[in-house]
Formats: structure tokens, C-alpha cells, sequence
């Protein structure tokens, strides 16, 4: 543990942590632009039997509330995310028995004939549990799960990569190490990801460092993070977190700040708006983020918890201009979209 990182993040004053987090900021993106994406999270099911602690999303097997979209119904989301202009699918599911690996592969192959258009999907915690059941090496599924159109891969279901932490909180999902080992399979096959702390956990500052430390290390080896995402627990109307106290503004400003120093390897660091509301989505451009993150079409996992700002590209635009900032919109590498593209509404 490098001390010096952890008593900066517990002990400096606020503007300090994020003067120097902004120098992080400007140095790597010196053009003032401020980059947000439009696009859909669409949850292919919400069956699940991982049981995380946190999570107010999922549904037992059986559960009467339990779903998992048809083909066609995806399709049609696909569709009018393109009709909003948006350009990427992030599709992320619970760890549901039911589902064939062929499915997922068919899925695939189907958005990539009728419904062309970038699929950001699978987190780690989603190809282990397909490693396991389906008794493939992850490096296989990987390859097959690529092969039948996925080209990036989110970095969800990551919570805090400390297994003392997942033991508590998820202990049924992929441990810390391999949640990372899959991440860096997935660079190795030639596919970028983005990665993320849910921090308000009962974690300790020194175990946010660690995990962030341990994201440095594997974007050292493989330059595969595009983008770094951190957001607090949303502690409503889940299983077993819902007493604990939502973290504030303050607590989510200094780990987004310490997060830019620390991962001064990785390109790009997200708001997270949605979790934290516009003005302090705003306050974090100059705590250490280049991106607004997305204008979500849909979002099922936050607003289960009752958390869910929304907005539109106009309004989105305002506020980073509002910041200072110029914003531009972007697709999932980062590369920007010309002006003459159509807007969404
Ligand atoms: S966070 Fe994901 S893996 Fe955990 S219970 Fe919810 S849907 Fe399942």
C-alpha cells in the first residue's frame, strides 16, 4: 500500500485532491473537450442466482417477476436507440441457469445481421459464470462470445476487486482476481473494456486504493481500459445493504479524484450523473472526468433502486458547457461523432 496515496485521499483538503486531479485531467485531454456517448442499457434478463447483496435488480428462478427478452424485443430496442441516435448497446443480464451458451451466441449473431450496431456486453462476473456452467475455459468463451459479434466488454459487476469486500457482498460472483484474470484475457483477445469501483460497501479507504492499485497494474501490462467509472452503492430496496448510509458528494468527489491520479494510465474517467445528479456530475469535470458518461436510454439496475436522473443531449450539452467544458459526443472508443450527425431527442 503506498501511503503517501492513501493519506492524500483520506486527509487532504477537498480542492487540493481536486486541483491535482484536474492537472491529471488537463494534461491528458488538453482541448477542454468533454465527450458523453447516447446509448441503451438494455438487461436481457433479470434472473439471477448470485445473490448479491447489493442488488435490487434481480429475480430468484421462478420468481413471478422474473424475465428474459426475446430476440425480437431486443431488436426493437436496438431500433429505437438508432432512431435516438444512439450508437452502442451495453446488454449486461443476471447470472440466469436457464440460458444456453448458444443463445447468447445466436443473440449475437442476430443484432450483428438485422440489427447492426456496437455491443458493449458481458461483464466478467457474466463470462465466468458462463465458464462455469457451460465448463469452458474463459478464454474460450471469450473467443466465441468475439466471434459471434461482441466487441467490447463493460466493467460491471467489479464492486471493490478486494475479496474481503466480495466475500461480504458478493460471494458467489467472480473473486477479485479472476474478475481482473478475465479482463486481461479479454484484452489479450484484441478486445478493449471499461472498468468500475461501486465503492459504500464497508470497504475501507485503503481497500478502494488497493483495488484501484490493482487496476493500474493490469492496464500496466495490457492498455486495455478504455475508460474508468466509479459510483456509490444505492442502498434502497436492496436484499442486504438497505441500511447502510448512502455515501454524499463530498466522498464521491474525492474517489473520483484520487481515481484520476492513480489511474493516470487509463485514458479516460467517466461522471457518473446518474448515480450523483447533474450538479455534482457537473463538479466532477473538474474533479478528474473527461466524459459525461451516457445519455442512458434505458437503465434498469440503478433505477431499481430508485436512483435515476435523466436528461437529453441538449440538456446534457448545457451542463458541460456550463462546466467550461466543449462537449462533443463519441462512440464507444472514444473517437468523436461529427456535428452533422442526427441529435438525439
Ligand atoms: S449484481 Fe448482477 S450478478 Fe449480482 S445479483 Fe444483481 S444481477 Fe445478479
Amino acid at each position: 500500500m503506498n501511503r503517501d496515496l492513501l493519506d492524500f485521499y483520506a486527509n487532504a483538503p477537498l480542492l487540493e485532491l481536486g486541483l491535482e486531479a484536474d492537472r491529471v485531467r488537463a494534461a491528458k485531454h488538453p482541448h477542454q473537450t468533454v465527450t458523453y456517448i447516447v446509448d441503451r442499457n438494455i438487461n436481457y434478463t433479470n434472473v439471477c442466482v448470485a445473490d448479491c447483496g447489493f442488488c435490487a435488480f434481480y429475480r430468484r428462478p421462478k420468481h413471478t417477476e422474473g424475465y428474459t427478452l426475446s430476440f425480437e424485443q431486443i431488436g426493437q430496442k436496438i431500433e429505437e436507440t438508432k432512431a435516438l441516435g444512439g450508437v452502442q448497446i451495453l446488454i449486461q443480464g443476471g447470472h440466469n441457469p436457464y440460458i444456453p451458451f448458444e443463445w447468447y451466441l445466436d443473440l449475437l449473431r442476430y443484432i450483428k445481421r438485422h440489427h447492426p450496431i456496437h455491443i458493449h456486453g458481458f461483464s466478467p462476473s457474466e463470462v465466468d459464470f458462463f465458464s462455469q456452467v457451460f465448463r469452458m475455459d474463459a478464454t474460450d468463451v471469450i473467443r466465441e462470445l468475439k466471434a459471434a459479434g461482441l466487441d467490447s466488454i463493460p466493467g460491471g459487476g467489479g464492486e471493490i476487486l478486494v475479496q474481503r469486500v466480495r466475500d461480504i457482498a458478493a460471494p458467489k460472483k467472480a473473486g477479485a482476481d479472476r474478475w481482473l484474470e478475465i479482463m486481461e484475457l479479454a484484452h489479450q483477445a484484441g478486445m478493449k473494456t471499461s472498468v468500475t469501483m461501486m465503492y459504500g460497501l464497508g470497504e475501507t479507504l485503503a481497500e478502494r486504493i488497493e483495488h484501484l492499485q490493482r487496476v493500474r497494474d493490469v492496464q500496466a501490462r495490457t492498455g486495455g481500459f478504455t475508460a474508468f467509472i466509479t459510483w456509490p452503492l444505492q442502498p434502497e430496496n436492496t436484499p442486504e445493504f438497505s441500511h447502510m448510509e448512502k455515501t454524499g458528494a463530498v466522498d464521491y468527489l474525492r474517489t473520483v479524484a484520487i481515481s484520476r491520479i492513480v489511474l493516470d494510465n487509463v485514458p479516460n474517467l467517466q461522471s457518473s450523473w446518474v448515480t450523483m445528479g447533474m450538479k455534482v456530475g457537473q463538479l466532477a469535470l473538474r474533479f478528474g472526468c473527461n466524459d459525461f458518461g451516457s445519455l442512458m436510454i434505458e437503465e434498469n439496475v440503478v433505477s431499481a433502486a430508485n436512483t435515476t436522473h435523466r436528461t437529453t443531449t441538449e440538456e446534457l450539452e448545457r451542463l458541460i458547457r456550463d462546466a467550461g467544458f466543449t462537449p462533443a459526443r463519441r462512440r464507444q472508443d472514444y473517437s468523436i461523432i461529427p456535428l452533422d450527425h442526427p441529435v438525439a431527442a
